[in-house]
Order: structure tokens, then sequence, then C-alpha cells
């Protein structure tokens, strides 16, 4: 037995089937290439400063859609092409205004944005006693008697206890997305939500909301509120119950535009009909440049294909890289992918989506079978040097969820999270607070699984 294990260590095989040295040796080539020839900050350079925010219907959305089909282009795959989707076109339209007023004449002025997806406020605006409350629960127990005519102001915050700042968004997103549907129902006039943001500042989060199917005559307008906003209005309205608020905004919703998903292919060698996907979101809000907020998982996505052909690495399965549209305001990109491969009958094994931010990577969630998780667990070693080391089943991606069966591996990068809700879907998603080393590294964790998982394949 000694023989044989110290022949398969002599010829680079570890005891489990993997050629541990060439793999080590293969995601070296890929980390020391990102990280002395990367081409994602470049490519976000472009998006971000030279395109700017790319919300789904408008001019620079379709800028961003010309400029990475024309990179892709330059990479030499062996298929580029435009995948057509009809998206929403929300306008914010010109800069919202807000103030409360203790007495009158004597008011302060507070940050708002309107959410993506909310009426205007009429012309002159809407002004009116604010309720607060902690969230939606809040509504029934003080009834349509207190809540009739005012505003209703969500103000519960991130949970700044929970390590996963992505959790604790989770546990207060409800107030954006459906306090507007629910305060309508109790005669609201209009609502304001703090926003998701676990630093206090002065900047308001957009995000989108819906209206479900409150007719339109019902539909009351919605706003974001900053963080110290917030506060102050919360301790005003302590010393001073009948605080008046005022907020206007004249952003509008538009009939649906066409669009597109863009695509990038390298053809498979051996199983070109076993397709692994990585991707992004090439959409983002308007308030900032979308920078984080996935231009980040857009540049990375594409640089995996690049980074795989420039270490010569020739895949066994088809790899495509995907920039979903629209997946802020509906998620149509997404879903029109996995309706065009199943009307196909494309087979679909992987796929991987980098839109967390392009923060330190520290590893990926997964939504797969404990088989494949074990066989993710059985490469542990080999990101060890990265500092990659998270593992754990949890949620992959909005876009590539529409694709989920059950003998597929979903991921989702996870970087270290701390900052990114201090960016989220607000005018500070820029540029310059994305670093350079840190978004190449995640480019280099994703090209190192997407290499790991087509050199050994789904294990069943
Ligand atoms: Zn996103």
């Amino acid at each position: 037995m000694k023989k044989i294990i110290l022949l398969l260590l002599c010829i680079g095989l570890s005891t489990n089937g993997y050629t541990q040295n060439e793999d080590e040796k293969q995601l070296k080539k890929i980390y020391d290439q990102a990280l002395t020839d990367g081409q994602a900050y470049d490519w976000l350079n472009y998006l971000s400063n030279q395109i700017g925010g790319r919300l789904s219907g408008s001019l620079q959305a379709q800028e961003a859609v010309d400029y990475t089909k024309a990179q892709l282009d330059s990479l030499g795959l062996d298929r580029v092409w435009l995948q057509p989707v009809k998206v929403p076109k929300w306008v914010r339209g010109t800069p919202e205004f807000a103030y409360f007023e203790t007495s009158p004449g004597l008011s302060t002025n507070v940050p708002i944005c309107a959410l993506g997806g909310s009426i205007a406020t009429p012309l002159a605006g809407i002004k009116a006693g604010v309720v607060e409350v902690q969230g939606i629960e809040d509504l029934q127990k003080l009834g349509k008697a207190k809540i009739e005519g005012n505003i209703v102001f969500y103000n519960r915050p991130m949970d700044p206890t929970v390590i996963s700042t992505f959790a604790s968004y989770s546990g207060c997103v409800d107030q954006r997305y459906s306090g507007a549907e629910e305060a309508a129902k109790y005669g609201a006039v209009g609502i304001i939500v703090r926003s998701m943001n676990l630093r206090l500042d002065d900047y308001p989060h957009t995000g989108s909301m819906g209206y479900g199917d409150t007719p339109a005559s019902k539909r009351i307008p919605a706003a974001a509120i900053s963080t110290k906003g917030a506060e102050l209005l919360s301790t005003t309205l302590k010393l001073s119950t009948d605080t008046q608020f005022y907020f206007k905004q004249n952003c509008k919703q538009f009939n649906d535009v066409d669009s597109f998903n863009v695509i990038g292919e390298i053809k498979g060698s051996e199983f070109p009909n076993e397709i692994m996907v990585v991707g992004g979101h090439l959409d983002s809000w308007d308030l900032g440049d979308g920078s984080h907020d996935d231009g980040a998982g857009c540049v990375q996505s594409m640089d995996v294909l690049r980074l795989l052909k420039v270490t010569g690495y020739k895949p066994k399965r088809t790899i495509r890289a995907v920039l979903f549209m629209n997946e802020e305001n509906g998620l149509r990109g997404g879903n029109k992918y996995a309706e065009v491969a199943s009307g196909k009958k494309e087979k679909h094994v992987f796929a991987l989506e980098s839109d967390a931010g392009g923060f330190t990577p520290r590893g990926f969630s997964f939504d797969c079978s404990d088989e494949n998780l074990k066989q993710v667990h059985s490469w542990k070693s080999l990101f060890e040097p990265y500092y990659i080391h998270l593992f754990e089943k949890g949620y992959s991606g909005a876009d590539i969820r529409p694709l989920k069966s059950d003998d597929m591996v979903l991921a989702g990068l996870r970087p270290d999270s701390q900052r990114y809700f201090v960016h989220h879907h607000a005018e500070n998603d820029t540029f310059e607070h994305v670093n350079e080393r840190e978004l190449e590294l995640g480019a280099a964790t994703m090209a190192s699984l997407v290499y790991l998982f087509d050199k050994y394949g789904i294990v069943k």
C-alpha cells in the first residue's frame, strides 16, 4: 500500500484522485496572472467612470452592453453574442427634496431618494404627520385610526451584531420592498424607510420596492432616508409628536424597452454540451456608478474567461460569462437566460455569480448537494495559500437561481461583507471604493473554482 501511495505522490496524484501538484500550479498561474496583468480593474474603470450608473432601460445600460460586448469580442473567444430581453424603465427625474417641520417655519432638511419603482408625489409634494414604526407588523397594532392620512416611517435598523451583513440586510429589507404596499392598506399617504446601511451617514440608499396588487389609484410614494436623517427624525418625533414631514419626488415608470444580456463563451473540448456559467449583473442603480453592485461581478466574470485562456487552460466544458441585465428592478435578464436555456434544452451543470461587491474574497456559498459540497471541501487546501476558507451551503445569486436544477451546482462568491452596505445602492457606490487587488483576487478565486469544476466535473 505504502508503495502505491508513494507512486501516486511521485506522479503528482493525491490519493483522492486529484492531481494536486498540477492544480496547485494552475491556481498559482491564475492568481499570478490576475494580480500582475488582470483586466478587471481597467474594465471597471471604464464602466464606472466613462459610462456610470446603468439603470435598466437607460442610455448608460445600452452603452455598457456595447462596451462589454466589444471587450469580450477582443478576447478571441469562440462566441460572443447579445441575448435580447425586455426590461422595465423607471426614471428618477429631478432630485428629491425633503424636510421635517417641528413648528411652522422651523424646518430641517433631510437627505432622501425615491425607491426604485415608486410613484411620484403630487407636483407640490406631500406634507403630513409621521407615524414611526419598527416594521410592517407594527401597522396592525396601530390600526387605521392612527395611520390614515399620515406618512409611515419605517425605522428598524440593520442588526449590527450579525456578522454576515447580508443576513442583517435580509432582516430589514421587507420594510423597503413591501412597506408602501402594506401602509397603503391603512390609509397612509406615503412612506419613508430608513436606509439599509449599518453606518450613520448622509447617503440615502435606494432599492427596489413593489406595490403587489395595489390598484394604481391606491399607490403611495416611497422614499429612503439616510441613516443620520432617520436618527434625527426619530429623536425629533420623541420630543415633538406633531412633527410634519414634507417630501417631493417626480420619478416615473415608462413602458418596457429592449435590452440585452451579454454573453461570451469558450467552447468545451470534451463535453461541449455541458455548460458552466460565471456571471454578474450589468445594470445598476442610478445614484452612484454601480462599481461594487455589480460592475465588479461583471468584470470579474469577464476576466475568468481571459484568465483561463491566457494561463493556457483548455476547458473540457463550455464556459460562459453572462452579464445579466435588470437584476435590480425586475430580474428579467436572469429569467430570460434560464428560459432560453430550457427552450434550447441546454444542459447547465454549474453556475457561479459574483454580486456581493468587489471586496477581498473569503470563499463561496453553495446551493448544491452534500456530495458536491464534499467535492468542494476536497479542494480546500488548494485555496489555503490565498486565504480562501469559506465553503458552505447558502444562497448563490439572484440571476443564476432561475437555472436551478437538482443536478447542478450553484455558487456565489463571498467577499468580506463588512463595508458592502455602506455603498450598496447609494451615491457612494463608486470606483474609488474598489481596491484593485481585492477585485483581482476575486476574479482569480472565481476562475480557480471554475477550473476545478471543469477539470473534475460535477460528482453525482
Ligand atoms: Zn447586485
